[in-house]
Order: structure tokens, then C-alpha cells, then sequence
């Protein structure tokens, strides 16, 4: 992706948001922020979908539009002489637009790509997603007292991954370009915007540099959370959040990061098609092998795991660490297991 050298800002004024949302659903395939029953989700555009920037973030996360929750990876056909083909899935070039995701979400987004692109072969259906992803990200103006992306590394207002920037003002919106996917992707739309004034300009800046207010601790030394985690390993602290998980995969499933899945053959004589769905290690039969043997059959070993995969893990494999700070899971988890709370047990005096 080339990013320009300078960001081209405009102006959408809040009562023109539906029709450029429409007009842009018919240039691309478009996902939003939507409201669903009693949660927020990320799904096509739809023109009665109910649009949803406020909710800070979103009760789901936007990785199902790169690793959906259910999808086909291909078909297959067997002829009468037992012979069988497989069939991909049908492939497109449209670009693929996710509208209103926070920074989090999209900080996220490395890590997927850890897994499904730069492991032994890229994964094709993610690629192609990938390949296809234009971003416009959401500044976030009223981070919830549960979000810590800050000790993470990222922030309201980070840019990182973004195609456009869109930053909330009274008004409207200012869309900053900060590549040339996202001025294409734009640029035929150029009637809905106008030019930023220099006050607005000046005062979405200043909101950019000053960031929201954000309740916080000290930043992570993932360096050290690695080393302290490894250490801790045989620490009785791990048996007190295991008394109490659940074993339900909330955590797991809201995590904008987490990408445990599963295969399922699902076919007769004549065919069939090979479907991949979200799994969670928190559930207990994830690791149950087929001798009935469970590696993983202690709800401590899948506990640890969790937490192993995210701050020691994906680090000693070179990989983003596991956790954006979106806070998800502390708000979702029906027994309130917080990630945060790991964090400072072994970071004591960093919370
Ligand atoms: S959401 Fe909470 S109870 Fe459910 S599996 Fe995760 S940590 Fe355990
Ligand atoms: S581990 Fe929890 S706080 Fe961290 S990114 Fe996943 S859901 Fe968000």
C-alpha cells in the first residue's frame, strides 16, 4: 500500500453520511458498524442497516471481514467414475471497504496476518480479502473506561494500517487520505465532500495530537511480560482465574486478535464443500484428540494457553503480541476474567 506524502483532508457534513455510505456501497463491497439485535457488529452495507459509530468499540470485532465466522474454502464434486474436482470459491477484484473501525481493530489486523499470511503458505481465502481491503478508520473521540490500547501501543487517535482516517467534529467528519488506496477509493465521491476550512482543520488536529481522554496505566514492556509470563508459569494464580472461566469462548470469540478455527468436510457421494469456523482454545474439547486423549484437558492448561499464546508465544515467534487493548473481553466475559489484571500481576507497580 503507498502511502501519500501528505494527508488530504476534506470535510462530510453528518447529515450527508447516508448517502455517501450509499453511494459508496455501489463502488465497492462496503461493511459497517452496524446495530443487530441487542449488539453492534461489522456487516455488509444494507440501506436499512443501522448505522452504529458510537458505541466505543463495537460488542464484535471487525476481523470477520478478513476471517469470517463461517466460510466455504471450496467444493468439491466426485464424476460416476469416482474422479473429483474441486471447485474454489468465486474470486473478485472489488475492492473490499470496512468503514468506522477504531484503531484497535485495526492494529488487530497485523496480527492476522502473522497467521494467515506470513506463516509457512498464506492463507488463499485471506488473502485475497486482504489484498482487496481498503480502510477507513475512526478516530475515537470516547475510548470506554475498559479500553487500554494506550499500554498497548496503539492509541484512539493511531493511524497505523488506516487508508483514510475519519475524525468525528460536531459538524461532520474530516476524512484525512493517507493512501493512494483510499484516494481512489474516494475520489468519485468527491461531490459529497468539501474543503476543510482552517478551522475545522485546526480543530481535528488538535484533536489528533491530544488523543481523547483515556483511562490508563503505564505502557506494557512486552519484552518483559514475556519473561515475567514464562516464569510464572507453575504460579498458583493461574488455578484462581481457572476456578471461575467458564470455559465458554467469549473471550475468545470478541477477540479482535484471537484466530482459532476449525475444518469441517461436509459432503455426500456426489459432493460436498469444506467449511472453516471460528474455534476457541477455551473450550474443552479444542485439543481432544481422537484417541479421547486431551493435551489440554485441565481448564489451567486452557487458561495459561490463553494468555501463553498472547504475551509469550506470538512474541517468541516474532509475532505482534495477542492483545490490542480493546478491552472486550473484560467487558464480556460473564464472570469478569481481566486480561488487565494478568497484565499488572506480572507487571506489579505497571498498572
Ligand atoms: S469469557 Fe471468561 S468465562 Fe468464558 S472462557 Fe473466556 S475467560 Fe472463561
Ligand atoms: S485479549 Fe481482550 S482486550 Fe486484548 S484484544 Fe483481545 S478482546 Fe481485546
Amino acid at each position: 500500500m503507498t502511502r501519500t506524502n501528505t494527508s488530504d483532508s476534506r470535510f462530510l457534513l453528518r447529515d450527508d453520511l447516508t448517502a455517501f455510505l450509499s453511494a459508496l456501497s455501489e463502488r465497492c463491497e462496503l461493511w459497517i458498524p452496524q446495530a443487530v439485535g441487542e449488539g453492534v457488529r461489522f456487516l455488509p452495507y444494507r440501506e436499512e442497516a443501522l448505522l452504529n459509530l458510537d458505541q466505543t468499540p463495537p460488542d464484535h470485532p471487525a476481523k470477520s471481514i478478513l476471517f469470517p465466522n463461517t466460510e466455504t474454502l471450496f467444493r468439491y464434486e466426485r464424476t460416476e467414475d469416482g474422479a473429483i474436482t474441486l471447485i474454489p470459491q468465486e474470486t473478485t477484484n472489488q475492492p473490499l471497504a470496512l468503514f468506522g473501525a477504531r484503531s484497535c481493530d485495526i492494529r488487530a489486523f497485523d496480527a492476522l496476518d502473522a497467521v494467515f499470511l506470513k506463516r509457512s503458505a498464506p492463507d488463499t481465502s485471506y488473502r485475497q480479502r486482504r489484498n482487496r481491503l481498503v480502510i477507513i478508520g475512526f478516530g475515537c473521540l470516547d475510548p470506554a473506561a475498559t479500553c487500554f490500547c494506550e499500554r498497548m501501543g496503539g492509541g484512539p487517535f493511531d493511524e497505523a494500517g488506516m487508508d483514510i482516517q475519519m475524525i468525528p467534529l460536531p459538524e461532520g467528519y474530516l476524512f484525512r487520505t493517507l493512501t493512494d488506496r483510499g484516494k481512489a477509493l474516494i475520489a468519485p465521491l468527491a461531490s459529497f465532500f468539501k474543503e476543510a476550512d482552517p478551522v475545522t482543520a485546526s480543530q481535528a488536529e488538535a484533536l489528533r495530537r491530544k488523543g481523547a481522554p483515556h483511562p490508563d496505566g503505564a505502557a506494557v514492556d512486552f519484552a518483559a511480560l514475556k519473561a515475567a509470563v514464562e516464569a510464572g508459569r507453575e504460579e498458583p494464580f493461574w488455578e484462581s482465574l481457572a476456578a471461575v472461566c467458564l470455559g465458554c469462548g467469549i473471550c475468545t470469540f470478541a477477540c479482535p486478535v484471537c484466530s482459532c478455527f476449525s475444518l469441517v468436510d461436509e459432503g455426500a457421494l456426489k459432493g460436498g464443500r469444506r467449511i472453516r469456523h471460528w474455534d476457541a482454545c477455551m473450550f474443552s474439547v479444542f485439543t481432544r484428540e481422537a484417541s479421547g486423549h486431551n493435551p489440554r484437558g485441565a481448564a489451567v492448561d486452557r487458561v495459561k494457553q490463553r494468555f501463553f499464546h498472547k504475551f509469550f508465544y506470538s512474541l517468541e515467534n516474532g509475532e505482534p503480541p495477542g492483545c490490542v487493548g480493546c478491552g472486550r473481553c473484560v467487558t464480556q466475559c460473564p464472570t469478569c476474567i481481566d486480561i488487565r489484571e494478568v497484565i499488572d500481576h506480572f507487571q506489579p507497580g505497571e498498572g
